[in-house]
């Protein structure tokens, strides 16, 4: 379409041209040229009148002559501006050539009686010669006026026609450029717009949204991007679907036949299968300790697992950090007691947060835990928490044996047990911090350790409000 344009726009500019310039080359070639004849016809015929007048008084021959060469100049002239002019002045040609033959006739006869010098009306003569000659004066003078006009009137047409040319050309340049900007921003909308549109479903897919189809249908290339985006989606549908079938199918394979085995041995040491032996009592105790940590480990496997697949659902509440800090520590109460710890709580008033209570908890149990768990006998264990830029800080602090520095960057990574080989190294299962962590990176907060070997560590962490 562009090219069309400035196609038409030049072929109308060329043929524009082609007019200023026939208009122009008209005016030089005709009208101008008329003009110029009729001023020579003008001029010889006063020549010739001249001459004529002259001959009359002296009789002399050469002026004659004289007369003679004006009179073919100026029918050469005629002949010539004749063949040269348009319709409008060859009737007025026509007309000088007319009165030209009468004034020659006039003439003719009046040289037959100055030749035979008899005597004829002068006066009569001179009077319808005068006619004569006024009338191609008079002639002429139409010729002039008519070939001024004509130029006058060919520079107007000049004009008009370059103000048209002009505006045309204007008008189609901005017509060209107004569609070029059109078509652009077209085609721009016709890209940007479902690129927007994958840009916003990218965002759904990272937010774990892999329902709804796109349906772009052009540009191509776009298109099959869609259809490999929907196919990307289907996909992850059925890896979720599957992922969850595996997680409820684990939980139930695995924690069902370990609760029974703990039931069973419960029931086996408080004797209900009939008296055991001290050391069939001690194997039991082994057993019932063995298998609550095969169960702990389960779970923690399973929770950190759902956390890592993006399956874990929180139910954000708002409610204070307080009551869950309490629960955490009365429910270790036995096990604080058993060790002889000094386990203080500094906890401030606090604003309420959202947070899903239950995990929360289950990262204040690890983290309290892990102090009491690592804390000798007669050790002191501070809960504190408090406010923090708007949100609230909670940090627990114990006289353990701390954490060398070395170790602080990856105690949070699963499986990371310290390089401590003592009796606690072999209790752990290494998940607990890392589900510390998820938790809190999942509330929008952050966590972290400061320790020194040796005098203790101090665990550290901060939700925004
Ligand atoms: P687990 O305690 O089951 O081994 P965790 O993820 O809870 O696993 O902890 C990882 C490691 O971090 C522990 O093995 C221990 O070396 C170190 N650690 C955690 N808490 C403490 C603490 N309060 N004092 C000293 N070391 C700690």
């Amino acid at each position: 379409m562009i090219f069309i344009l400035v196609l038409a726009t030049s072929v109308y500019a060329i043929d524009q041209l082609r007019r200023l310039n026939a208009i122009t080359r008209s005016v030089l070639e005709t009208d101008n040229r008329i003009l110029d004849y009729e001023a020579k016809l003008a001029d010889t015929l006063l020549e010739e009148i001249r001459y004529e007048r002259k001959f009359l008084i002296t009789h002399d021959d050469t002026l004659y002559d004289q007369f003679l060469l004006f009179k073919n100049d100026f029918e050469q002239y005629l002949e010539e501006a004749n063949f040269i002019a348009d319709s409008r002045v060859t009737p007025l040609l026509k007309m000088v050539k007319e009165y030209h033959q009468s004034y020659q006739d006039l003439f003719n006869k009046e040289l037959q009686y100055v030749r035979a010098d008899q005597s004829y009306p002068e006066a009569q003569y001179k009077q319808d010669k005068a006619k004569a000659q006024d009338g191609i004066m008079a002639e002429l003078e139409k010729v002039r006026v008519y070939g001024q006009q004509s130029t006058y009137n060919k520079v107007k047409r000049l004009d008009e026609t370059g103000a048209k040319a002009r505006q045309v050309t204007i008008l189609v340049t901005a017509m060209a450029l107004i569609f070029i900007v059109a078509v652009s921003l077209l085609m721009t909308r016709s890209i940007t717009h479902p690129i927007a549109v994958l840009k916003n479903k990218t965002r759904e897919i990272a937010r774990g949204n892999f329902g709804g189809d796109l349906n772009l249908s052009s540009p191509p290339e776009i298109a099959e991007l869609a259809g490999a985006f929907n196919l990307m989606c289907q996909k992850l549908r059925d890896l979720d679907k599957m992922k969850s079938d595996f997680f409820s199918s684990m939980s139930h394979e695995l924690r069902t036949p370990l609760a029974s085995i703990k039931e069973g041995t419960g029931l086996l040491l408080e004797g209900l299968g009939g008296p055991i032996t001290e050391k069939q009592q001690k194997l039991l105790t082994i057993l019932a300790e063995e298998s609550s940590r095969l169960i702990d480990l389960v779970n923690s496997l399973l929770d950190l697992s759902k956390m890592e697949a993006g399956m874990m659902t929180y139910h954000f509440d708002r409610a204070s950090l307080a009551p869950l800090i309490q629960k955490a520590m009365t429910e270790i109460g036995p096990l604080v007691e058993a060790k002889r710890i000094n386990l203080q709580a500094e906890i401030e008033e606090l604003p309420p947060l959202k947070l899903d209570g239950e995990r929360m908890l289950q990262a204040l149990r690890n983290l309290i835990g892990n102090a009491v768990k690592f804390t000798p006998e007669r050790g002191r264990i501070i809960v504190s928490a408090r406010h923090s830029n708007g949100g609230v800080e909670v940090a627990v602090t114990d006289t353990g044996p701390g954490i060398p520095t070395e170790n602080l960057a990856n105690i949070f990574d699963k499986y990371q047990q310290g390089s401590r080989v003592d009796s606690y190294r072999t209790k752990g299962t290494g998940l607990g911090l890392a589900i510390v962590k998820h938790i809190i990176t999942s509330h929008g907060g952050r966590v972290w350790a400061e320790s020194k070997a040796g005098d203790g560590s101090t665990f550290t962490f901060v939700l925004s409000a």
